[in-house]
């Protein structure tokens, strides 16, 4: 027997096996610690126990009772195992039957006491009770069929009885958890203990204990977020950034040599960041916009902003397709400007500098890193992969960050921790040497893109150190992509209807819901997809397969055929489902579509009809609920972002829209965006910390702070 602490792995607690414990490390789970952060999803209520003489058909009931008699049979019908039991209690009798369990009965012995939670059927011989959770009595003690129990999302092959049995065996360790938040304000928020909230959460009497849970842990996550955005905006005010010329003529210039008149959402946008340069305050901004709403021209004239001033900027992008399809397009769109811009991703680093000569791989890399630090090279387009490389600028003054909501929390993790050590991107300080007159207090203008649809007034108060531009309006002429929400049967008229624009030429992309959380990557399910259409549905045509455990080389070909139309049809996780431009692409297919949040179907959406062909949306579901069929119809009525996550709200709640299904946003567990007393409260609080000191008096909170990788649990 060990002695048990938070950091105890839970392995090494015993009766738990080599297997369970990999499989609760897939999710995250690793120590007790981890496990008291695991909350619950739902609750069932079996906190009024019926008297067997007084249950009812069809009610979900719990009884506690006697063991009379346990047996198994065999249907010989359907060859399944029948477990059967006697169960009394001082009112009555009921069978109890299971299927398939045999080992029930080995269990559960005649006289045993048992408590039971399920529902109640009434047929030819009576009432009976069917498969439900049992639980034998020992010492009064139960922890899954009586009172409120909790629900976890679970990964395959971890039951909720194992989950349950864990967690009671950490919360008794849950006295030992330190109570960061500080005294007073727990007084004045009427807060629960941090002990007190997590025990409850878990383990609660009555409603009024979760919704006290609750508040205490939806407190911690929203005065967390306040207080890193109140940290930053403090570290801000007296930093210090290179102003950087609104250069008319040359701006002008540049939007006259486009294709296209910007729309005046775009004006307005660029103008507001325009304006945020020639400060000498640093920029923190947050540009938001539909996917296709034309944000990256509008971060173009910032980047060409710096570079006009003989300054460096980066563009930083979650993947490395996203990278390429940058690099050229933006080298395009400067075909006319005398500048400077590269690609620097993993596999591949090229520019746009007319003597340079590829040479070998390393060799190029080198160059170019060179050529950065010289100053040679103004507009940078990346990966993340160059915020984590030992790589130095020779001015860089601006940090773009396209799809801020795909950054995993690691990227962000980075960036924040460095805006927080004053000094944005590491690079910072080689880039101003000692003795450089913008000294220590130098920050860059930090801008972040994102296509989220999160109203304004809510992404004020979560990005409290942020302002915000939004574009919202579609550049003129897109034509709206017709979609259907299609039902299993209907499935083989629509594989006919696919395979006839692809005898046109056009192309289709076909994305697959990750089916077990374990397979984060979901390439389990893409990979049976793709082995379907390829052998049994399109045998004749040329299916592509895209997953994140491909290597990038592998992504990038599989993406340049796509693009090339060698590939006619491209299934895809949705991990791979970031801004990448195939104009000949005209329907998005998704199979499992319920599984996903209607802003992420947006999203997946605007892959395609961005080109001349008119473009479909074919939503895939073999659910027949009206509640998910609604949802799901209400892609086939709105085509704006905005509408769409509103909508979601009402059905998924903002954890689910917002919190899980799109990484990198504040990711809520306990906490809802739509809590705006709580998110007051949090931030009332939050800004008194500052103004009445500095955080360095509150060391606990600090320590919080600066580890935002506490917050990991809360990604679910
Ligand atoms: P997102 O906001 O999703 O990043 P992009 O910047 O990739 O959108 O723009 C999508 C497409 O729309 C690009 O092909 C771009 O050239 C085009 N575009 C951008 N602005 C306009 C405009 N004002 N009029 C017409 N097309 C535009
Ligand atoms: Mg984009």
């Amino acid at each position: 027997m060990i002695m048990l602490t938070l950091d105890t792995k839970i392995i090494k607690i015993t009766g738990i096996g080599q297997i369970v414990a990999k499989r609760l490390e897939k999710i995250g789970l690793k120590t007790l610690e981890d496990l008291l952060y695991y909350f619950p999803f739902r609750y069932d209520d079996f906190s009024k126990e019926t008297k067997i003489s007084e249950l009812k058909a069809n009610t979900q009931a719990n009884i506690v009772g006697q063991i009379e008699l346990i047996q198994n049979k065999r249907s010989a019908r359907k060859r399944m195992n029948i477990t059967e039991a006697l169960i009394s209690d001082c009112s009555g009798q009921i069978k109890v039957i299971w299927f398939n369990q045999p080992f029930i009965a080995k269990n559960l012995k005649p006289g045993d006491n048992v408590s039971l939670a399920g529902k109640v059927e009434h047929n030819f011989s009576g009432f009976v009770m069917k498969s439900p959770i049992y639980e034998k009595i020992i010492l009064g003690q139960t922890i899954h069929t009586q009172g409120i129990i909790p629900n976890y999302h679970l990964t395959a092959n971890i039951t909720q009885k194992q989950i349950r049995f864990l967690i009671a065996k950490a919360l008794k360790q849950s006295q030992k958890l330190e109570d960061w938040l500080p005294k007073n304000i727990i007084e004045k928020q009427k807060l629960l203990s941090l002990s007190e909230a997590i025990e409850k959460i878990h383990s609660p009497a009555n409603q009024d204990d979760i919704n006290q849970a609750k508040k205490r842990l939806a407190f911690n996550e929203l005065f967390l977020i306040q207080l890193q955005s109140q940290s930053i905006k403090h570290e801000l005010k007296s930093a210090r950034a290179e102003k950087l010329k609104f250069k008319e003529k040359k701006i002008k210039n540049f939007v006259a040599s486009l294709p296209f008149q910007l729309t005046n959402s775009q004006k307005k946008s660029a103008w507001e960041i325009l304006q945020d340069l020639e400060k000498d305050e640093p920029m923190a901004r947050m540009l938001e916009g539909d996917v296709g709403s034309g944000k990256t021209v509008v971060a173009v004239m910032a980047l060409l902003t710096a570079g006009f001033n003989k300054t460096q900027s980066v563009l930083m992008v979650p993947t490395e397709i996203l990278a390429k399809q940058h690099f050229a397009s933006i080298n395009e769109l400067l075909a006319k400007q005398n500048i400077n811009i590269c690609l620097l991703s993993n596999s591949e680093q090229k520019t746009n500098i007319q003597d340079f000569k590829e040479k070998s791989k390393t060799k190029t890399k080198q160059k170019i890193f060179e050529l950065i630090k010289k100053g040679k090279i103004d507009i940078i387009i990346g990966t993340h992969a160059l915020i984590q490389e030992k790589l130095e600028f020779n001015n860089l003054t601006l940090a773009i960050i396209d799809e801020q909501h795909r950054f995993g929390v690691e990227q962000r993790k980075i960036l924040i921790e460095k805006s927080r050590n004053n000094k944005s991107i590491k690079c910072t300080p080689r880039a101003f040497p000692a003795g450089h007159p913008l000294g220590e207090n130098f920050q860059l203008h930090l801008l972040s893109m994102t296509a989220t649809p999160i109203p304004r007034s809510l992404a004020l108060t979560i990005y409290g150190d942020l302002n915000i531009s939004i574009i919202n309006e579609m550049p003129p002429g897109r034509k709206t992509i017709m979609t259907r929400v299609v039902a299993e049967k209907n499935r083989e008229e629509a594989y006919n209807f696919i395979k006839n624009l692809i005898s046109k030429k056009q192309q289709i992309f076909v994305i697959c819901p990750l089916i077990d959380i374990s397979d984060k990557l979901g390439v389990k399910s893409v990979k049976e997809e793709y082995e379907k259409l390829d052998k049994k549905i399109f045998p004749n045509l040329k299916i592509g397969l895209l997953h994140g455990r491909l290597k990038p080389k592998e992504k990038n070909k599989i993406m340049a055929d796509f693009l090339a139309n060698k590939i006619n049809i491209l299934v895809s996780t949705s991990v791979v489902e970031v801004g990448v431009d195939i104009p000949n692409a005209s329907v998005m297919m998704i199979e499992g579509a319920d599984r996903f949040g209607l802003a992420q179907l947006h999203q997946f959406r605007g892959r395609v009809g961005r080109g001349k062909h008119q473009s479909y949306c074919l939503l895939f579901t073999d659910s027949n609920s009206p509640k998910t069929l609604n949802r799901l119809n209400a892609m086939t009525k709105y085509t704006d972002g905005f509408s769409l996550a509103k909508i979601d709200l009402q059905y998924r709640g903002p954890g689910e829209v917002y919190g899980t299904a799109q990484k990198g946003f504040p990711e809520l567990k306990a906490a809802s965006l739509f809590d705006y007393e709580l998110i007051k409260a949090a931030k009332y609080e939050a800004e008194n910390i500052f103004k009445n000191s500095d955080l360095n008096r509150f060391a606990k909170l600090k320590e919080k702070i600066n580890l935002p990788e506490k917050m990991d649990y809360l990604r679910g």
